[in-house]
């Protein structure tokens, strides 16, 4: 079964996890039911004790269905851990923190899979039962794992993430598999149909949340060769991240930590850029129009502000 997309989208929002999820949330409380499609990453996803897990999609999915932990952004609110508990008991790992709550959606997503179901498929069922209004495209079937070329050698994403801290120094990064990746069905035509307004690039991890999904063959092309405006959110805020390694992973790489050096990474894509009021001095730099705008997101009024801005924002640039 492949995922069906109904009615038409106005906007697509392309996003990694926590800072992802945030405009996400912003996007679909202020568009009308149904109008918003995110399509998420997948190269965050693993095998872990023989479960399929896919932290950004189900951070995307809990934070639109309103049951994601506030303070952590990832995981479900309420959460209790007795299997994380009895698991340390047994001698299991226990590096990977899974929730009571949060292991079921593991547990069944796996078990779909191994009965051939498609992941679209899974997390399309998933977020209906959920009550998610918008549409949650994971950005591929295939597998597409997130390889980082550290100094201590090559780890996979979730070993460098959660088990190393981010401690190693970064060189680079691969996608394991995504040579035979597809972007996920249906996704073409929502991307030429005429009720499509904007694209929309969450502030996210450029490296490890938004270049996964643009490494999906076709998927690069595909959004180039949609008419409406792209526009993307930068991460960074006056020289550091809100939260997680991209501005670490940026000194590594050899690249200045400012929204510019973001921009420039998405180089070709983009009709314009938004960036903080702190990073105002940066604008004469650029060669796409700018929105200048507050971009931290505490409140869920400041996710449905900052929304609303960058989809006036796109709206113009398309006139
Ligand atoms: P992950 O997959 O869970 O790491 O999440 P993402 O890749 O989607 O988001 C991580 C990025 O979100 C980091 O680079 C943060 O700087 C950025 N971020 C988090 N919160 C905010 C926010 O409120 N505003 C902006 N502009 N960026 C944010």
């Amino acid at each position: 079964m492949s995922t069906i997309i109904t009615s038409p989208i106005n906007v697509l929002a392309i996003s990694g996890g926590i800072g992802g999820a945030k405009l996400a949330l912003g996007l679909d409380r202020i568009l009308a039911e149904d109008k918003l499609a995110v399509l998420c990453n997948t190269g965050d996803d693993f095998e872990h004790l023989g479960l399929h897990i896919s932290p950004d999609v189900d951070t995307v999915m809990y934070t639109l269905a309103g049951i994601a932990n506030p303070e952590t952004g990832w995981g479900r609110e309420g959460e209790t851990w007795s299997f994380m508990r009895s698991l340390e008991a047994l001698g299991g790992e226990t590096w990977f923190q899974l929730g009571d709550k949060d292991l079921a959606i593991h547990v069944e997503r796996t078990r779909r899979l191994r009965h051939g179901e498609a992941l679209t498929s899974i997390v399309a069922d998933f977020a209906l039962r959920l009550g998610v209004q918008a549409r949650l495209l994971p950005m591929s079937d295939q597998p597409v794992r997130t390889m980082v070329k550290t100094d201590e050698g090559t780890l996979p994403f979730q070993r460098y993430f959660v088990e190393r801290r981010c401690v190693p120094s970064v060189q680079g990064f691969s996608f394991d598999g995504v040579d035979e990746a597809h972007p996920p069905d249906g996704l073409t035509q929502l991307l030429q149909s005429n009720h499509l307004e904007a694209i929309i690039i969450c502030p996210s991890n450029p490296f490890v949340s938004i270049d996964p999904i643009l490494a999906v063959p076709g998927m690069r092309e595909a959004l180039s060769a949609s008419p409406v405006p792209v526009v993307a959110v930068s991460p960074i805020i006056g020289g550091k991240a809100v939260k997680g390694p991209t501005a670490k992973m940026m000194i590594e790489l050899g690249m200045p930590t400012t929204s510019k050096a973001v921009a420039e990474h998405y180089h070709g894509l983009l009709s314009g850029f938004v960036l903080d009021e702190s990073d105002a001095d940066q604008v004469k730099s650029f060669d796409l129009p700018c929105l200048v705008t507050p971009t931290l997101m505490n409140s869920e009024a400041d996710k449905r502000r900052l929304a609303s801005e960058v989809l006036d924002f796109a709206r113009d640039l398309a006139t």
